[in-house]
């Protein structure tokens, strides 16, 4: 069994080349099941993308009501002094919380949107080089 990318012997339980460290593809796999995980891979990678882009759109906008809340959040602690402004407090802190808690969120699902996208393209990439072996 020999790597796809650059031709050095392996043991054939290698996942990935000792040589060039490109992933390694068994001999047993056909095509078809390659074709098939380099489709799902494209897809996903493509969801998660867009999922991933608006998810670039809406962190904009959380640090801005993040700071709408805190400014909020004092001037509704301020007039707490003259009037009960409990309800002010209260939707303010969570709006504050929401703010922080959207924000961890879509930075994950940013996270693992690009880390998809990187995946996707190396099994596109194996897949070429696997389809410019057999030609
Ligand atoms: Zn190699």
């Amino acid at each position: 069994m020999k790597c796809n990318f650059c031709g050095t012997k392996l043991n054939g339980y290698e996942k990935y080349c000792h040589n060039c460290g490109s992933k390694v593809v068994s001999e047993n796999t056909t095509i078809d099941e390659f074709h098939k995980s380099t489709e799902s891979a494209r897809s996903t990678s493509i969801v998660l993308g867009v999922i991933s882009l608006i998810g670039l759109f809406f962190i904009i906008f959380t640090p801005i009501s993040l700071i709408l809340s805190f400014i909020g959040l004092i001037l509704a602690v301020k007039s707490n002094h003259n009037s009960k402004n409990t309800a002010g407090i209260i939707i303010n802190v969570v709006g504050l919380f929401l703010s922080v808690v959207f924000m961890i969120v879509i930075s994950l699902v940013i996270y693992f949107g690009f880390f998809a996208i990187d995946k996707g393209i190396d099994t596109i990439i194996d897949y070429n080089n696997r389809i410019y072996e057999r030609s």
